[in-house]
């Protein structure tokens, strides 16, 4: 009966988004909520609807149109540039468009003209973490070239830090994009509704330092899990377990610490070293590297994880276990993300 699920407590969800949401507002920028790590999932949706963001955003083209297939009715921004070829199932589903290329943006207006609607941009500015964006001073030809699109509107601009090479969003780099934001405005004499600053690791930027134009973060992890990606460590006041992890166990005996025999490696590469400890409790529970990151994960009181497999997560408990009864755990984001994405796992939500 009982199989691998994730238990997703959407009243804690909510809960975090109207914290943080209410300690934005008073910085002037308002939250777009991203549902990537639940794929699109329309209740995780609308419980951070609920708790006052102004939009939503995803990363994945598939997750949006399951938003859009549910009848979610936030605006809904994908963040993750689509190819020229996505184009049409890009304006379909989705009103803006993060992008950085002048081609993606033409391939978007074709799409728009023939769906007879007027695509929302925001462009990407490359500010250090060397992930997507242009760079600053490139920025003003390809919003010259935005404006002159039509069935484009440049909504905006914005920035992603702390992604690719852990850049901290600080005074100094979030000053550079109200710059930006300023300089476009006042040469090409439009408004940008969108200025937005980065995601969850903006955070500590945001409660620290004036926000000048800045009036937009894309925040995902620091809704569902409470914590700052730049620490890892809680945030205040925010629930870190709105998700976890439970799993059944299919064997539980008394085994030596230590294996015997001539080693090699293992299926995922050479082991750690095992201490010898004499003999203790090792319990499996169903579950594995396919499913979940191991090292993602928090055992609960008197349970510690050894080692996994592709389906096997070998653990160390106190007493026996019957199989059949069931092990809960804590996620972290990338536990969370793989977790969520296995066929394996299903979902089930509390409130
Ligand atoms: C995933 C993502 C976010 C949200 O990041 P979190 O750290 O989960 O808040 C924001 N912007 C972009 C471009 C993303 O890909």
């Amino acid at each position: 009966m009982s199989s691998p699920r994730v238990e997703i407590n959407l009243t804690k969800i909510e809960q975090n988004t109207r914290q943080l949401v209410t300690m934005l507002n008073t910085q002037g920028i308002a939250v777009t909520g991203i549902t990537k790590a639940t794929l699109g999932l329309p209740k995780v949706a609308q419980a951070m609807m609920a708790g006052g963001v102004v939009r939503l955003g995803d990363s994945r083209i598939e997750n949006l149109e399951i938003l859009t297939a549910a009848g979610i009715q936030a605006p809904l921004t994908l963040l993750r540039s689509p190819t020229p070829e996505q184009a049409e199932r890009a304006v379909s589903c989705a009103s803006i468009s993060q992008v950085s290329e002048l081609t993606v943006i033409q391939a978007l207006a074709v799409a728009a003209s023939k769906q007879g609607s007027i695509h929302g941009v925001v462009l990407m500015v490359e500010l250090g973490d060397l992930r997507e964006g242009v760079l600053p001073h490139q920025l003003m030809d390809l919003a010259q070239h935005t404006l002159s699109t039509t069935h484009i509107e440049l909504v905006g601009i914005g920035t992603n830090l702390a992604c690719r090479a852990g850049v901290v969003p600080s005074a100094d780099n979030m000053h550079e994009l109200s710059q930006l934001a300023s300089l476009l405005e006042s040469t090409l004499g439009v408004h940008l509704s969108i200025i937005s600053g980065g995601n969850s690791a903006n955070l500590s930027w945001a409660m620290s330092s004036p926000a000048g134009h800045i009036n937009d973060l894309r925040l995902g992890e620091s809704i569902l899990l409470g914590c700052d990606p730049l620490t890892r460590r809680p945030l205040k006041g925010l629930h870190t377990d709105a998700f976890s992890l439970v799993v059944p166990v299919i064997e539980s005996m008394a085994k030596p610490t230590t294996p015997h025999g001539i080693t090699g490696e293992a299926a995922f590469g050479v082991p750690i070293a095992m201490r010898e400890r004499g003999t203790i409790i090792q319990t499996i529970a169903s579950i594995g590297r396919q499913d979940i990151d191991p090292d993602g994960l928090v055992a609960p009181t008197g349970v510690s994880v050894l080692a996994a497999s592709s389906d096997h997560l070998v653990l160390e408990t106190h007493a026996l276990m019957a199989p059949g009864s069931e092990l809960r755990f804590g996620l972290n984001y990338s536990a969370l993300l793989r977790a969520m994405t296995s066929p394996f796992v299903t979902t089930t939500f509390i409130s």
